[in-house]
């Protein structure tokens, strides 16, 4: 059957007015066994991947047409046509040679960060759970295909536009399409009204809106482009990605100093006219002075060194959703962390119970016993966890814990449910922390429910059973002091089968059968992870539904707990008031038995108290908590689409030690982005203090227009980048975090530029008033000289803010010493070799005058290391 010709046809009527069986036949799908494997790949090869196409990526020659829109390459342009008119021929093609190796950086820089963010995107794109061959199978969204069935649950992205063909208590949220913020209720009925809005279309879910409650079942009726998302896909194309906080920061900054480089460069010429200069080469002077001193890359190198940030972030685990959030996570100053799962394994298994009056371990559940049988039969049948494939259990990890031991027991969950089916049930919800299911027994009825102890064992026997509960309940505590989560079991007989499902009618009365006692062992990394979190002036704090004696046990095992911490609970939390919690906060570190909506709340009084917030997440309930957050990190393996989008971070592993050292990594990039922009403003403040002062010196113009731009462009462009590949310094977790508004120029960077630049500036005035006094005739290559190499000087000393040169090494990073290397390599190749000395105006140095230029430079780079022993001395602060 060929669904393509049915459906393209613009007279055919639209999906919400057929019913389920006339659907599934316009697209050819079988709504019991889904497409073959076959059909799907012939679909997805004719169809084309499912995906929203975004604005064409640029082509290498758009990328490189783009170099030469940026103002100071139009400049350069202008200087060599200029350069061309007075007859200046060489000059006018270094000049074009220097435009074309500076377009060949800024497009490697641009293609490089166009590379990281294609692969992070791919890395963080959606799943789809399809229907094929008559089995679930999770794929790629991209290559869902017209005629599929799609599973939607809670949480979960539509992968396409879907027909719904089941849809029990479905909610959508579909801002996104319609604008309307309240999910929408779903159903699966055909709808008569062909004219209906999107908003109204009640039995579809349409790509780009997400599941928020209950789940449903669909027929993938359009895919990629032919989606209404598709449709209006060209709209929000059109708003260009935001720049992050910093760029736009650094573009402004940018703009008012080109501004005063610009008034700097006419007073030169000014200066340079007043005393006789012949005006073509000052107007080169200036405009050349211009070019070097004006950081244009800067917003384009920070995009470079964010991406990369972020490709090496995600080598470790940790995707970023948006750039922003790596210039901010060294910022973290607060971590709120799920327990399970994130601190903990989430591999539970039962270790221990109470039951028949006695505390058993595991191994000694004799199923011979009656009433341990019986314990055992709650545990098998009040259970969502299923068979899967290879047998092994499916579901909810601590469902499965159950569903095993029973099975070890002899006690299938499956076998059993053969004479006493589920025919009822209340699903477990966080508020009332348990759930019932009922059963067929023999022609009468069971109730099993589990739960958490203190909401279940007060719902046993009667008031004669008061004194019994008190006794209970101290045992669970003792259980779980052991760090172990205890669920309390109990039973009902029913004579028939209550028509309420009003959880009070249902959950009373009930038999006390045990408690069972699960271990989930915290993650090995977790407790070295807290560790660097608290050297790092990083709050940890656990927050978790389980009791609070259960999380204490586990925070004590990972080290996360000091003597005076406390802990705080959901019903506790929720009698405060905002300024009471924010107070509290000082010294809580457990927040147990609390619901995801009062993450919210936690996350708001740390902020009311000036902390920066990473902010753990999972489900539905979590995403406000995750959007108020600073960074709110999803959970790539467990979480919901939901969390997902409204994470900045995603933890492939689930992993808590991943959230550490993605702060670490994000303090490392954004060192090393202030490294950068300290080391090229250091740079041309050199350059425009020499060739400002010279004159007011008596000295004549230090460097030709053709060799400032070769300093400026072998200098800034190769070391600059290869600052992005310096390893994080030693102390870089033992640090407090940078307050996340604090300017890029604090910590001693703006003055650094201020007499750096005035040290090499004199550098070089030294070398040109020494030299023209001995009658050195190559006294304006020995300037040259001098201020490239103090320039390498800078760019080795600027690798670390207080360890020396001397104790990092040379070697520790390559990229840097090999940039180093090859532009001290090119500057000697400008001084020898014959072609470049008539390109440059430069002539050979004699060993000597070599031998003076490097001791010349050198008392820059003392100078920078003096600064940070100073530093580490304590003497100046960083
Ligand atoms: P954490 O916050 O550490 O991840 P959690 O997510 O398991 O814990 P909830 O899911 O809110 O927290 O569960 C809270 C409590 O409800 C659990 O400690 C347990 O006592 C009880 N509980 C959880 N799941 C079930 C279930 N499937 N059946 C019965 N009781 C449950």
């Amino acid at each position: 059957m060929d669904d393509r010709t049915a459906s393209s046809k613009d007279d055919a009527p639209p999906w919400h007015t057929l019913g389920a069986a006339d659907v599934a036949a316009r697209l050819g799908a079988d709504l019991d066994n889904g497409l073959t494997a076959e059909e799907a790949a012939r679909r997805l090869a004719r169809d084309g991947p499912n995906e929203i196409r975004e604005k064409a990526a640029r082509g290498l020659l758009a990328m490189l047409a783009d170099q030469f829109k940026d103002f100071t390459i139009l400049v350069l342009i202008a200087a060599a046509g200029v350069a061309g008119l007075a007859g200046e021929v060489s000059d006018m093609l270094v000049i074009l040679a220097i435009v074309v190796l500076n377009a060949i950086i800024g497009l490697v820089q641009d293609y490089r960060a166009e590379r990281a963010i294609v692969e992070l995107k791919r890395l963080a794109a959606l799943k789809a759970v399809v229907l094929r061959d008559g089995r679930l199978h999770t794929i790629p969204a991209a290559e869902a295909v017209r005629g599929d069935i799609a599973l939607l649950e809670a949480g979960a992205a539509a992968p396409a536009d879907l027909r719904l063909i089941e849809a029990p208590g479905l909610k959508m949220a579909e801002a996104a399409l319609t604008g309307e913020s309240t999910p929408v209720l779903k159903q699966p009925r055909a709808l008569a009204d062909a004219a209906l809005a999107l908003g109204d279309r009640v039995n579809m879910a349409f790509k780009g809106s997400t599941a928020t409650y209950g789940h449903g079942r669909g027929v993938v009726v359009a895919t990629g482009m032919a989606t209404e998302l598709g449709r209006i896909a060209a709209l929000m194309q059109a708003i260009p990605p935001a720049p992050t906080p910093l760029q736009r920061r650094l573009s402004h900054f940018g703009r008012r100093l080109a501004l005063a480089l610009l008034a700097i460069c006419a007073l030169v010429f000014a200066l340079g006219l007043l005393r006789g200069a012949p005006p073509l080469l000052m107007l080169m002077t200036a405009v050349s002075l211009a070019v070097a001193a004006i950081p244009e890359a800067l917003p384009a190198v920070v995009t470079v060194m964010l991406a990369l940030g972020a490709q090496a972030m995600a080598r470790r685990n940790a995707l970023a959703r948006r750039l922003p959030a790596i210039e901010t996570l060294g910022s973290v100053s607060f971590i709120g962390a799920d327990k399970t799962g994130t601190l903990t394994l989430n591999q539970m298994r039962v270790v221990e119970a109470f039951v028949a009056g006695r505390r058993l371990a595991a191994a000694a559940l004799d199923a011979g016993d009656e009433t341990i049988r019986r314990f055992i039969d709650a545990l098998a049948l009040c259970n969502d966890a299923a068979a899967g494939e290879a047998g092994e259990g499916v579901g909810d990890p601590m469902e499965v814990a159950l569903w095993r031991i029973a099975a070890e027991k002899g006690r299938a969950k499956e076998r059993l449910e053969k004479d006493a089916p589920r025919i009822k049930e209340l699903p477990f919800d966080s508020d009332r922390k348990r759930m019932t299911t009922f059963h067929r027994d023999g022609d009468r009825f069971v109730a099993f429910t589990k739960g958490a102890p203190e909401t279940l064992v007060p719902l046993c026997g009667d008031d004669d059973f008061a004194p019994e509960r008190a006794r209970l309940l101290a045992i669970a505590e003792d259980m779980a002091a052991d760090g172990l989560r205890v669920l309390a079991v109990a039973a009902r007989a029913w004579d028939a089968l209550p028509a309420t499902a009003d959880p009070a009618a249902l959950e009373c009365g009930l038999t006390f059968l045990g408690f069972v006692g699960l271990q989930d062992p915290p993650r090995p990394e977790a407790k070295a992870a807290a560790a660097q979190c608290r050297a790092a002036g990083i709050t940890t704090v656990m927050i978790t539904g389980d009791h609070p004696v259960t999380a204490r046990a586990i925070a004590a095992a990972l080290g996360m707990l000091a003597p005076g911490d406390e802990v705080m609970t959901g019903p506790e939390l929720r009698l405060l008031s905002d300024a009471e919690l924010a107070a509290r906060m000082e010294r809580t570190r457990i927040f147990a038995r609390v619901d995801p909506e009062q993450k919210l709340r936690i996350v708001e009084a740390v902020q009311a108290r000036g902390a920066f917030v990473a902010m753990t997440g999972d489900g539905v309930n979590d995403a406000p908590a995750l959007l108020r957050a600073d960074i709110g990190v999803a959970m790539g393996k467990s979480g919901t689409d939901v969390a997902r989008e409204a994470s900045a971070l995603v933890l492939l592993d689930d992993n808590f030690a991943t959230i550490v050292a993605a702060i670490a990594e994000g303090r490392r990039i954004y060192d090393n982005i202030r490294k950068f922009i300290s080391y090229i403003l250091t740079c041309n403040a050199g350059e425009i203090w020499t060739i400002l002062l010279a004159p007011f010196f008596g000295l004549p113009i230090p460097l030709l227009p053709i060799q400032i731009l070769w300093i400026n462009l072998v200098t800034d462009g190769l070391p600059g980048m290869a600052l992005a590949a310096e390893p994080a310094e030693r102390d870089i977790m033992r640090r407090p975090p940078r307050p996340a508004d604090e300017s890029i120029f604090a910590r001693g960077t703006a003055w650094r530029i201020l007499w750096g630049g005035v040290a090499m500036g004199a550098m070089a005035l030294i070398t040109q008033a020494g030299a023209l006094r001995l009658g050195v005739d190559h006294w304006q290559t020995m300037v040259f000289t001098v201020l490239t190499l103090s320039q390498m000087g800078n760019v080795l000393a600027i690798r670390s803010e207080r360890d020396s040169l001397f104790r990092q090494g040379l070697f520790s990073n390559p990229p840097l010493l090999g940039a180093v290397v090859l532009t001290i390599f090119l500057q000697l190749a400008a001084i020898y070799a014959p072609t470049l000395n008539a390109l440059f105006h430069t002539s050979p140095l004699t060993a000597r005058e070599l031998a003076a230029c490097v001791a010349l430079s050198t008392p820059t780079f003392m100078m920078f290391e003096i600064e940070k022993w100073l530093a580490r001395r304590g003497v100046i602060s960083r």
